[in-house]
């Protein structure tokens, strides 16, 4: 978990912009922002992927997803609309390896998956 950049945020030991923070869970601006709202919701236990984590570990899904809300909330675009999405191994288009959920929105997103 040393060299994992999200953990390393977790830690304290590389910044972020924090939006969001509760005991299981921590959600910070995208540093490549591709929408006007770009939030990254991680657990602060490390889960390389989706596929990792196990029956104990729902808990930080379901704590990921209520963060969501709590997110769209204070960004505001909880009655405008908004996309969650987790990208899983290589054709999902993961980069980093620590399980994690994109929130994006404040435009009208398209159609599509690619
Ligand atoms: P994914 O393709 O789902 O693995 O997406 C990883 C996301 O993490 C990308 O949107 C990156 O821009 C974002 N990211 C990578 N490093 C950082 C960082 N230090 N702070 C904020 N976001 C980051
Ligand atoms: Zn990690």
């Amino acid at each position: 978990m040393e060299e994992c950049i999200f953990c390393k945020i977790v830690a304290g030991t590389i910044p972020s912009r924090k939006v969001y923070e509760d005991e299981r869970v921590l959600a910070f601006d995208d540093i490549h922002p591709m929408a006007p709202v770009h939030v990254i919701i991680i657990p602060k236990r490390h889960w390389a992927t989706l596929m990792d984590v196990d029956s104990a570990g729902m808990a930080d899904l379901q704590a990921m997803m209520a963060a969501g809300q709590e997110v769209a909330r204070l960004k505001k675009v909880d009655q405008r609309g908004f996309r969650v999405v987790i990208n899983c191994n290589k054709e999902g288009g993961q980069v980093v390896w620590h399980l994690h959920m994109h929130l994006l929105g404040g435009l009208r997103l398209k159609d599509g998956l690619a």
